[in-house]
């Protein structure tokens, strides 16, 4: 990695999800490249969720953070295959997301472990097991929406995909 690019993936650390500010888009796993195309900078992103809203704000934010260091000509290039998974998350972006308050995705994105480990889910304050599941959305489609029954506050699970 040469020194411009490696300076690059810096200014991006600063580019978060507009949802969980704590998560950078490195944090995320959707940052997959970045590198020289015929003189242009270009940003190689994998978006998490179809139709995210964030993701479009995500995008301007790199053009955005760039442009404030000099780098003027860049494209943000969408790779849409292969799919971004919950699997991509960084270790460092879920324990993140647990001090967060929001319980990270536990397990792979196989949908039968899902299936039993979200059974199980521990409150991310008070550490009890005794927890349900209120909706299968929360603030965002992304997310499930769970309940403490021990100190009674809402949480969210990041869901697997
Ligand atoms: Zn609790």
């Amino acid at each position: 990695m040469n020194a411009t690019i490696k300076n690059v993936r810096d200014i991006l650390e600063q580019v978060v999800d507009p949802e969980i500010p704590v998560l950078t888009i490195a944090d995320l796993g959707i940052l997959q490249d970045v590198g020289w195309n015929e003189g242009r900078l270009q940003v190689v992103i994998t978006p998490t969720y179809s139709g995210c809203p964030a993701m479009h704000a995500i995008e301007h934010d790199i053009a955005a953070v760039l442009r404030e260091n000099g780098y003027e000509n860049v494209e943000v290039k969408t790779q849409l295959s292969p799919a971004w998974t919950t699997d991509w998350l960084s270790e460092s972006g879920r324990e993140k997301l647990l001090q967060y308050g929001i319980v990270p995705p536990l397990g792979s994105a196989d949908k039968q472990s899902l299936r039993i480990v979200a059974a199980s889910l521990e409150c991310p304050r008070c550490r009890s097991d005794n927890t349900e599941k209120i909706s299968e959305f929360g603030s965002t489609p992304c997310k499930a929406l769970y309940k403490c029954n021990d100190c009674l506050e809402p949480f969210d699970y990041f869901k697997c995909i």
